[in-house]
């Protein structure tokens, strides 16, 4: 008997054969999220996604400090008053991870700049460098040391002044979160771009990856570069698009916690992890001067890095 025909039958009813194409995009967190996906049925398929952009809102009322009654805001108002918060799981768990980079990177990364990076935000809007003195002060809020982590997930912000800002890791945790949630719904060949935060799931139908481009610097001109991916996260941070020009140099939206300055340093970092939340957040940190000894912990992690400089 020939062995192939059941194998073919199998094939033809394999759902990824039939499956279709689907995108989706909405405004989420001061960007666009992108959902693509394949799946076989139009109707489950736009349910799933509708859970996903549920799910990427319900975070950024959690963690946007845009958003005065965020749970992040009202953690940040209890700053310097004695007060232990009990967090919900998402905050505990972004910023117990963020404690960590904090550390790895020495303080490159930090989500505890909150009052600096409100100051260089301003700074943007007015065309102007910010005063030294509201540098000076801004800085002494900044720290992870001033974030004390107790039982039961209570937190407790040991300093008048400080706030939070995970501007840099909420985007990536968010995408990694969508994506958990089409995974829950069957859907298990998915991108997801939370406006440069991507991650994939498996491959799509007959591809070896997603193909995804990333801004890159080639002898010093914008250029791009593909990375062919399935079940990682890509993230790239620089200077490119948010920036200060003064006085001849240009200041990223990217701060360096430890001296209250916007860097200004011209490159492109892109950062391949297993989570999109790792890959966003050591990609702002590397962004920062992050010191040697930290690249031995990413191999350890999954995680490689690149640089294009300009
Ligand atoms: P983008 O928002 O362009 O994707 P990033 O992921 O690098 O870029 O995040 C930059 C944001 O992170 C800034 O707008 C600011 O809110 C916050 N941020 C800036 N500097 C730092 C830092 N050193 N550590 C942690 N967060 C930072
Ligand atoms: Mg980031």
């Amino acid at each position: 008997m020939n062995s192939c025909f059941p194998i073919l039958l199998l094939l033809l009813f394999h759902p990824t054969l039939r499956a279709q194409r689907f995108e989706y995009v909405e405004p989420h967190m001061g960007t666009e999220f992108r959902i693509v996906f394949y799946a076989s049925d139009e109707a489950d398929a736009n349910a799933a996604a509708a859970v996903a952009f549920q799910r990427i809102d319900e975070l950024e009322h959690i963690f946007s400090d845009y958003i005065g009654e965020s749970e992040v805001s009202r953690l940040s108002a209890t700053a310097g008053t004695g007060q232990k918060v009990a967090v919900g799981d998402d905050l505990w768990k972004v910023l117990t991870f963020s404690q960590k980079v904090a550390k790895k990177s020495k303080g490159a990364f930090d989500v505890t700049a909150g009052a600096l990076t409100k100051r260089w935000r301003q700074a943007f809007r007015q065309k102007k460098f910010p005063q030294a003195q509201d540098l000076e002060s801004a800085k002494k809020t900044a720290g992870f040391k001033k974030v004390k982590l107790h039982k039961n997930h209570q937190v407790e912000l040991l300093k008048t002044g400080t706030q939070l800002d995970f501007g840099g890791v909420a985007k990536g945790y968010a995408v990694d979160e969508a994506m958990n949630v089409l995974k829950k719904n069957g859907i298990s060949a998915a991108m997801i771009d939370g406006g440069g935060d991507i991650a994939v799931s498996d491959a799509p139908p007959g591809e070896p990856g997603w193909a995804i481009e990333c801004s890159v610097y080639k002898a010093g001109e914008l250029d791009t570069r593909m990375f062919f991916l399935r079940n990682r996260a890509v993230a790239t941070s620089g200077d490119t698009y948010r920036y200060l020009e003064w006085e001849g140099k240009r200041y990223s939206h990217i701060i360096d916690p430890r001296t209250g300055m916007g860097v200004t340093s011209r490159q492109i970092v892109t950062v391949v992890a297993p989570t999109c939340m790792q890959a966003d957040a050591w990609a702002t940190a590397l962004s920062v001067e992050a010191g040697t000894g930290v690249f031995r912990h990413l191999k350890k992690k999954g995680i490689e890095v690149s640089f294009s400089r300009y």
